[in-house]
């Protein structure tokens, strides 16, 4: 685990995204949840130590921020509102034969916990549009709809830390994942990030960073989306982009054990950017 601040937390090797948190006189706020449930269990442990866990805020709605709420019943659960329906959505992947099979080839300890009765789904509840403001313990912590990698996108700054996570907006140094993603928005949101002025932020995946990976982030999207505009203006259908050897724009390593989803992860990309940009032009 490490320290990013003087009351603030975050794991970055765990399997999946980096969870957080941050400790007030009047108990601990999350960030995100550990997707494999003996991680979970574990997390919960070590915030445990640190006092009573008040709230817990999902940034986005991909099964390796959210798959881990369970494990922590009677938390208040927070998320932009386009959370809801898309936890919703999420949830039968959760408790799956499919996920209990896989699990038993993949990570034993997760399998006993995955149908146990006491952690029943624990959707985001407490939902916001543009922004909430907590003040918690002598710490204000801000969640704030930053829409690009996902719609409900949700960054969480704490001001006085000058601490801010951004979830998926940005992959420090590891495989960017623009599979349903915005990428107008995502620049616009990072352009948002930038002006917080955090002294450091913590990504979804990757280490923490600060403001100068910015523009690096940036270029990588932008670099997508100028391939694949190159695809549409070559006359070429989205069929025959999907045949063309893949666009080599991102110079990162996919991170935190989500390697076997890398040539599926470009096709998705594809899938995803090339009706956006077609629907930009016309
Ligand atoms: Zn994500």
């Amino acid at each position: 685990m490490r320290k990013i601040g003087d009351n603030i937390y975050t794991e970055i090797y765990f399997w999946g995204c980096n969870p957080g948190f941050v400790v007030t006189n009047d108990g601990v706020f999350m960030i995100d949840t550990p997707q494999q449930p003996i991680d979970s269990v574990r997390w919960r442990e070590v915030i445990d130590t640190h006092g009573p866990i008040r709230h817990l805020v999902n940034t986005e709605p991909h099964p390796d921020h959210i798959m881990g709420n369970a494990f922590f019943p009677g938390v208040e659960v927070i998320g932009q509102k386009g959370m809801k329906v898309r936890y919703d959505e999420a949830t039968p992947q959760m408790v799956s034969s499919e996920r209990t099979e896989l699990m038993k080839q993949t990570d034993l300890d997760s399998v006993w916990l995955l149908e146990h009765p006491s952690y029943p789904p624990n959707p985001p509840t407490r939902l916001f549009d543009d922004s909430l403001t907590l003040e918690l313990g002598g710490q204000t912590i801000q969640c704030i709809h930053h829409p690009g990698h996902t719609a409900p996108q949700t960054s969480v700054f704490i001001p006085k830390e000058g601490v801010v996570f951004t979830g998926d907006n940005i992959f420090n140094r590891v495989k960017t994942f623009i599979q349903e993603a915005d990428p107008w928005q995502w620049l616009d949101s990072l352009d948002k990030i930038a002006a917080l002025d955090a002294d450091v932020i913590v990504p979804g995946h990757g280490e923490p960073c600060d403001n100068s990976y910015l523009g690096e982030q940036a270029q990588i999207i932008n670099d997508w989306v100028g391939e694949v505009q190159d695809f549409v203006d070559r006359g070429l259908t989205l069929d025959e982009v999907l045949e063309q050897p893949r666009p080599k724009v991102d110079p990162y390593p996919i991170g935190q054990r989500l390697f076997p989803m890398t040539d599926g992860l470009d096709q998705r990309i594809l899938n995803n950017l090339y009706p956006r940009i077609v629907a930009r032009q016309a």
